[in-house]
């Protein structure tokens, strides 16, 4: 599995070309001057072994195919930096906290942590599959394009109040994450210039596309990101 069998865009901004790799499911690889910034490394989707090494890795919470030891021990070198939220602390070691709100400056590049979590999507127990402060999305400036990571979350306020994001990687699965119904609803609430559904597992991508069909505004991309 070399790198040119996944799908990469290329968008540009102020300050040179960003890269985008879909790895598949969650995990995406972002290029930018030479230093690649993985999302979620996982190994069902990619030979990690085959993929650059990383310069910095977004994990946005602790679930087994966003939080993979063995994916990131695969890319992780003395030099790599981590970001991760505080339930990922003892599988990550070393790396560097963020709680929701956060902000920091990691690697040249400005990252905000922001909530993901459920509303109405539960376990049988009534526990949220994700609940309030476990897990973060995150939005990195690359230059003046901001790209919205949203990790495994519902149509939070939060997430509608969002603004000025170019770029959104919204989760698309059940019953774990948005119904499309609910990715439409954030999308025409924060209005990025480019949406991508991600993490969507069996979801019908086309039911977006038909959603959004009146919002030549947001372009809709569909990568292999199941
Ligand atoms: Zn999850
Ligand atoms: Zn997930």
């Amino acid at each position: 599995m070399r790198l040119k069998t996944f799908e990469t865009d290329t968008i540009g901004t102020s300050e040179g070309d960003l890269q985008i790799t879909a790895l598949g499911h969650g995990s995406l690889l972002f290029t930018y001057h030479g230093t690649q910034i993985y999302v979620d490394p996982f190994s069902r989707v990619a030979d990690y072994t085959l993929l650059p090494k990383a310069d910095l890795v977004l994990i946005t919470h602790d679930h087994r195919d966003h939080l993979d030891p063995e994916a990131l021990a695969r890319i992780r070198t003395s030099a790599t930096e981590i970001v991760h939220p505080e339930r990922c602390r003892e599988k990550v070691q070393d790396g560097i906290l963020m709680r929701n709100g956060e902000r920091r400056v990691v690697h040249g590049l400005t990252i905000e942590a922001i909530p993901a979590y459920n509303i109405v999507h539960t376990r049988e127990s009534g526990e949220p599959f994700h609940p309030r402060g476990h897990g973060n999305g995150y939005i990195v400036a690359f230059g003046n394009l901001r790209v919205l990571v949203a990790g495994d979350t519902e149509n939070t306020p939060e997430l509608k109040a969002l603004r000025d994001i170019d770029v959104a990687f919204l989760p698309m699965n059940l019953p774990y994450t948005m119904t499309p119904k609910m990715v439409a609803e954030v999308a025409v609430a924060m209005r990025p210039r480019i949406l991508y559904p991600y993490h969507y597992g069996t979801s019908d991508t086309s039911r977006l596309v038909e959603l959004l069909k009146d919002r030549p505004e947001i372009e809709v991309r569909i990568r292999r990101l199941a």
